[in-house]
């Protein structure tokens, strides 16, 4: 018999998408408890680059009215910047960064066009190679670790509970309802449980015969010492994302990634010197002002991806108690957004503010046994995502 404290809803996963859902829970008065194997954004959660600026995400709109106020809903800082600078260092880099400025504009948010002397007045880092630039009026950074705290310490200000250490092993199960979650300190009663494990999701849903198809890549970032702060400090391009930190530093990754198993390497995985010399040389190109700039950190994360790019956010059948929210390699911006809905499809079984027909489980049924191959998506093998 365990001694632990059941909740209505269990939550599996501290990171992100799991935290956000609790929070958006526990601020409706729900009683909830996230279970975390680690420590809360151990996973990709605590080592992104903090990009807020999801256009394609049918969650995109509640985005970017989300994130300008989540320091206030939260009640602790997030360190979030509005805005976005995208600098093109040729006329290729300026046609395929300009969808993302059309997409955009095409859902009502403004985007200007840079020129190169523009672009170096508001980066004084960038150099003379710059070709144009766009300045989005919208999007933005904040910090991944001071986010991840902020929804934990805003779960339990509203009486909700994270355990750190959890590791949730199993499920008990009753007709077709979730009735426990089973871990290695004992097992927790729930009403309704939540699956938002990063790339253990599809593994944990696994267990529920929930057949959810993703793959794992690895991606990795450095980071410099601190340069002056610039005016704008997310400043994208050359392939690579990233920020300015409110202390100076830059912190950039970008592909290639790599596919990997998803079970993680024991202590987590580890950059590798040829993927951050990438990164870094592709970063002295982009801000050439800052190329004497030493790399004092780097770290691997892995990224967990669905057949389409796209989130699946989900109440899949036969399960009458069981939500699932995996983000596809977008969910640290997306997540004050994929908390609400995820939140609303456990409360209410459907979201009010977005269409999330594409998030559904079932647009996988016709997929191939072997699509991972199809996509050359096998491990060892590089995505230029
Ligand atoms: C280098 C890098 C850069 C990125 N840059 C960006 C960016 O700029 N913008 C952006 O939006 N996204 C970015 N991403 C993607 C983003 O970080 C992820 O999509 C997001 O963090 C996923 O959050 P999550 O909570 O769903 O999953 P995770 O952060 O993976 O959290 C899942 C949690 O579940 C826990 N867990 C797993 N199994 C169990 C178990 N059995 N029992 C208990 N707990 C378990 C894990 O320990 C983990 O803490 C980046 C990712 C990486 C790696």
């Amino acid at each position: 018999m365990s001694a632990n404290k059941g909740a209505s809803v269990v939550v599996v996963g501290g990171g992100v998408t799991g935290l956000s859902t609790a929070f958006w829970l526990a601020e409706a008065g729900v009683d909830v408890l996230v279970l975390e194997r680690g420590i809360v954004g151990w996973e990709a959660s605590g080592r992104n680059g903090g990009g807020c600026s999801h256009h394609h995400s049918p969650l995109f709109a509640e985005e970017q009215r989300l994130w300008p106020m989540m320091d206030q809903l939260l009640g602790h800082p997030t360190e979030f910047v509005p805005d976005r600078i995208r600098i093109a260092l040729s006329p290729e880099q300026y046609t395929l960064y300009g969808r993302a400025v059309t997409n955009a504009r095409r859902q009502g948010f403004r985007a200007d066009e840079l020129d190169a002397r523009q672009v170096r007045e508001l980066v004084p880092l960038a150099g003379d190679n710059v070709f144009a630039g766009h300045y989005y009026h919208f999007g933005g950074h904040a910090n991944p670790h001071r986010t991840v705290q902020a929804y934990a310490w805003a779960i339990r200000d509203r009486g909700g509970r994270v355990r750190q250490h959890f590791t949730v092993t199993g499920f008990a199960r009753s007709g077709d309802r979730v009735t426990a979650v089973q871990t290695d300190q004992g097992s927790f009663g729930c009403d309704h449980l939540v699956i938002a494990a990063g790339p253990q999701t599809s593994r944990l849903a696994a267990l529920l015969d929930v057949d959810i198809p993703m793959r794992a890549a690895r991606a990795e970032m450095i980071v410099t010492e601190p340069l002056p702060p610039m005016p704008l400090g997310g400043i994208d391009g050359n392939g690579l994302y990233g920020r300015q930190t409110l202390r100076g530093n830059l912190a950039y990754g970008g592909g290639p990634h790599e596919w990997v198993e998803t079970e993680a390497v024991p202590g987590g995985p580890r950059p590798s010197t040829p993927l951050a010399c990438s990164i870094a040389r592709r970063l002295a190109q982009l801000l050439p002002k800052a190329a004497h700039a030493r790399v004092i950190r780097s770290w691997a994360g892995i990224i967990e991806n669905t057949p389409d790019g796209r989130p699946v956010l989900d109440r899949p059948a036969p399960w009458a108690n069981l939500t699932v929210g995996s983000l596809s390699g977008v969910g640290f911006g997306l997540s004050p957004a994929s908390g609400r809905a995820l939140a609303q499809l456990v409360t209410d079984g459907a979201c009010d503010f977005a269409d999330l027909g594409s998030c559904r489980l079932d647009r996988f049924s016709r997929l191939e046994p072997d699509w991972a191959a199809l996509q050359g998506w096998l491990p060892g093998g590089l995505a230029t995502v």
